[in-house]
């Protein structure tokens, strides 16, 4: 079934750039910096999934996380609901992330192992000074029950259930302060294969039962696929492609996300893709390539690629793209 987002969007990330300081030295000056998140601009649509891919080190958790900020901006421009959530007090963004919620990739160690699992649900209800005690309780057996389990595992401890479990608990945290938008973490990466689908599923179905909105970052192509309604590449703390899901993975305009794709097998043992194989290691974001950072890499490098960063340009159809070759 086609879902239906809407077309004002509910969150806009404009020229955000996150950057974190090396220090070296005795006095631990500050001696060079990371540029872990360059110039990402990019909309979210309210009932929507925006998957955010790219290999390890790429800068999509940083993207995420400082969306939320949960890591101070550097500059740039995140609106919610029209409303820019850079300017507002840390008391104001305490009550925002009412409606900015995270689920992070390693449910272990996002659950506090001393709490019970009705205290760690009930914490961010106390938190946003949601309900009175009794609501409060009844409120925390709902959410397991949303979650696929059972009101008696409210009085256990984290380690007393498995990974994928432990995965629903946390997103049942999330989902405690009724949220509009969830930036999902790497949420099954920690998984075993056959229980990632399961809490993927969950996660589905959450988002039609409440009208939820996901940003969900992962580096398996096969998972944002699966998920995602538009999907983003980011190398090296850039966004190098974004379009619908299906235009993306039939279209790929960008030669990372062509390389990046060659490599995800297809079910059609009929059907052929050549592999592209890349040539050396991604850069070090201490010390980005000049021009286009994905120049080094790049079978089709031209001149004007180690020169000129490509402006991140929409081609139609909502696909976006930054690449001298596409312009
Ligand atoms: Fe390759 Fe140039 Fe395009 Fe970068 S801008 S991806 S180096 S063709």
């Amino acid at each position: 079934m086609e879902k239906q987002t809407q077309q004002t969007p509910l969150l806009k990330v404009h020229d955000l750039v996150k950057t974190f300081p090396i220090r070296g030295g005795l006095f631990g000056k500050k001696v060079g910096e990371v540029r872990a998140v360059d110039q990402v601009s990019f909309d979210v649509y309210q009932g929507e999934t925006l998957g955010l891919v790219g290999e390890s080190g790429c800068g999509k958790s940083t993207t995420g996380r400082t969306i939320l900020r949960l890591y101070e901006p550097t500059s740039g421009e995140v609106e919610f609901e029209g409303k820019s959530l850079l300017k507002l007090s840390q008391e104001e963004m305490r009550q925002a992330r009412r409606d900015l919620q995270m689920v992070f990739q390693d449910p272990f160690a996002s659950l506090n192992p001393r709490k019970k699992i009705s205290d760690i649900l009930e914490e961010p209800l106390i938190v946003h000074g949601i309900g009175n005690d009794k609501e409060r309780k009844e409120q925390v057996l709902e959410l397991l029950q949303v979650v696929g389990l059972d009101k008696h595992h409210a009085s256990r401890y984290p380690h007393q259930f498995s990974g994928g479990q432990r995965q629903r608990i946390g997103i049942a945290r999330a989902l405690s302060t009724k949220p509009k938008l969830i930036v999902a973490d790497e949420p099954v990466s920690a998984l075993d294969v056959s229980i990632q689908s399961q809490v993927l599923n969950l996660m589905e179905d959450l988002q039609e039962q409440f009208g939820l909105t996901y940003i969900f970052i992962a580096h398996d192509l096969s998972v944002v696929k699966h998920i995602s309604d538009r999907v983003g590449v980011m190398y090296l703390g850039r966004m190098v492609e974004l379009a619908d899901r299906d235009e993306l993975y039939d279209n790929p305009l960008h030669p990372y996300t062509q390389a990046l794709l060659s490599a995800v097998p297809i079910p059609d043992p009929e059907a052929k893709r050549e592999r592209i194989i890349l040539q050396g290691d991604v850069p070090s974001p201490e010390n980005p390539p000049q021009g286009c950072a994905f120049h080094p890499r790049c079978p089709y490098v031209m001149d004007v690629c180690k020169k000129e960063r490509p402006a991140f340009v929409d081609k139609g159809n909502r696909h976006f793209v930054a690449c001298h070759l596409i312009q």
